[in-house]
């Protein structure tokens, strides 16, 4: 769920045990009535968050376009059967749709603005210290040979009069991560939007990730992970950039 779908959600849920301890001081009906009253506010806000969700400038991707789907449908039904597989065979029959639907989920991020999304969720604020998100689980797929790699990505940056809601961060994370990436340029690419849009004092993102390229096949080194940095701004400055690495660093490999 996103941000303001979660607070609202969330917020409905707590009234609902404190109405739930007032059972014992009344009637069944009263109580009854109040649990239903409960219960359909309840609907009605998750009703209208969805109504929200479906407004809002950034979706999740659940609809696919039905020619695109086809297309690459059919490719993979080659692909399938490239490899000597038979594609008739009971398991693999609904595969290629399925694939198809997974390729365009897992690359949804071209569709997405993250400085958009960004700018939808700024405010002024006068805090001037360093905002940390860490452990951002992270999915991408390598653009090399379109397998993919994992990890987590920790971002900082030094507000300059505006902040973000936290949410977005992540949100950011995804959108470039759900495109054929390599790590660097998606390190790059969320240290951009989040400088160019907060214009912050600065700006940190650390990348580890493992990727399954390198775990699979080749040189199979399995248990090493990349890591890639991008700063901007007070971040340069090397006691600024030691701060950050100190404070993420009981995570770092
Ligand atoms: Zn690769």
């Amino acid at each position: 769920m996103f941000g303001p779908l979660a607070d609202k959600v969330d917020k409905s849920n707590l009234h609902l045990p404190f109405i739930y301890s007032l059972k014992a001081k009344r009637s069944n009906i009263f109580n009854q009535t109040i649990r239903g009253l409960a219960l359909i506010s309840y609907r009605i806000i998750l009703y209208l968050s969805i109504l929200k969700l479906q407004s809002m400038p950034y979706q999740k991707f659940e609809e696919y376009n039905i020619e695109v789907t086809d297309d690459i449908k059919q490719k993979y039904h080659s692909i399938i059967d490239s490899i000597g597989e038979d594609v008739n065979r009971q398991g693999l029959q609904k595969t290629p749709e399925r694939a198809s639907k997974a390729i365009q989920y897992l690359t949804q991020g071209y569709d997405l603005d993250a400085e958009r999304i960004l700018k939808s969720a700024l405010f002024d604020e006068d805090y001037s210290e360093m905002v940390i998100v860490k452990d951002i689980e992270l999915y991408s797929l390598c653009e090399h040979h379109i397998l993919p790699f994992f990890g987590k990505a920790h971002i900082a940056y030094i507000p300059d009069g505006k902040i973000v809601g936290l949410s977005k961060i992540p949100r950011v994370v995804d959108i470039f991560a759900r495109r054929l990436q390599v790590q660097e340029r998606l390190t790059d690419q969320i240290v951009n939007a989040i400088n160019n849009v907060l214009k912050p004092q600065g700006v940190a993102v650390v990348i580890e990730a493992s990727h399954m390229c390198m775990m699979m096949r080749g040189v199979q080194k399995q248990n090493s992970v990349t890591t890639t940095s991008a700063f901007r701004g007070a971040f340069k400055k090397m006691e600024t950039r030691n701060e950050f690495l100190k404070l993420i660093s009981s995570k770092l490999s």
